[in-house]
């Protein structure tokens, strides 16, 4: 099968870099989102991110041109009828991804792929919601999308050879390298990724260090290129306690407890970058 137009449900942090790289890619693509402003916010952003990768020299102007002119915006799932491949974006809850993926079963044509960007959430139960499982799948891009090069790729129980073999050939048009992961929660990005985020956040929360202390321990120490709370910043802090929170339910393991002060700031509105403060304070909302 051949993709040729891609449809981003989503156009937020994840969403509007996947639309990015997919437009650069040379695939068509509609970018969707069910909040207006959202939708404006994640075509600037692409626009943003695509003047920096040329001044970067890293692509042309006629690359950058092409790439907009590649991109249209909406706020239907409707979008989907003209999608070979179908990439979904939205929050991480379970009972959102499963109505989307039902009404997006009903939309896009029977040869159509669906994929979810999920974090954590099981492929198998999302493509339970559909009569296609067999060409569901999880296509788990990393933040920043147009700068990481992982796509985790999640076959569901019923997920078919023939899709997961689509959706490997297309994260290496994409200049990504896929790695399959079996469908336990998490995954193995963020099974391992996730309680070193929630034990920084503990750390915090009990004195150990400042954030930028945390930071910088791990920065200089452990050699990562960014400190667990920033991190967390990048991610979004209501994306962590999603994912803490299925990795907790699912697992059952204590490890994934989520810490007490990560629900205060999400609770208080401290979403990240995204909302210009988490654990470290941002000039404007990326
Ligand atoms: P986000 O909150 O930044 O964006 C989600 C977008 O979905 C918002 O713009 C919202 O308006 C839109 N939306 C909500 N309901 C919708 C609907 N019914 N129809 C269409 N659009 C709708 O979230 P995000 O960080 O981009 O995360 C999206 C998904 O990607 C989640 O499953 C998350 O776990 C996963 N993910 C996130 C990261 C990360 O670093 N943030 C990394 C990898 C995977």
């Amino acid at each position: 099968m051949k993709i040729e137009r891609v449809a981003v449900i989503g156009a937020g942090t994840m969403g509007n870099g996947i639309a990015h790289v997919c437009a650069l890619g040379g695939f068509g693509v509609s970018l969707v989102d069910a909040d207006a402003g959202a939708l404006e916010r994640g075509l600037a952003m692409i626009d943003r991110n695509l003047g920096r990768q040329l001044a970067k020299g890293r692509i042309s102007a006629e690359e950058r041109g092409r790439a907009l002119a590649r991109i249209d915006g909406g706020r239907s799932l409707d979008a989907a009828a003209q999608a070979d491949l179908v990439i979904e974006a939205v929050p991480e809850r379970v009972e959102l991804k499963r109505e989307i993926f039902a009404e997006l079963d009903e939309v896009a044509p029977p040869g159509t792929i669906l994929a979810s960007n999920t974090s954590s959430i099981s492929i198998t139960a999302i493509a339970a919601a559909t009569g296609r499982p067999e060409q569901v799948i999880g296509m788990h891009f990393m933040n920043p999308v147009p700068v990481m090069e992982l796509v985790e790729i999640i076959r569901g129980l019923r997920t078919s050879d023939a899709t997961t073999a689509v959706v490997m050939e297309l994260a290496r048009a994409l200049g990504k390298t896929p790695v399959e992961a079996r469908d336990f929660p998490g995954f193995v990005s963020n099974r391992i990724l996730m309680p070193m985020i929630n034990e920084a956040v503990f750390a915090l929360m009990e004195g150990v260090a400042s954030a930028e202390g945390i930071d910088t321990v791990m920065k200089l120490g452990m050699h990562h290129p960014m400190g667990p709370l920033a991190l967390a910043d990048l991610i979004g802090l209501d994306t962590c306690l999603n994912i803490l929170e299925v990795l907790h339910r699912e697992l059952g393991a204590d490890r994934f407890r989520p810490c007490p002060l990560l629900r205060q700031y999400v609770a208080a509105g401290w979403l990240g970058r995204k909302s210009g403060r988490g654990f470290h304070s941002y000039a404007s909302p990326a």
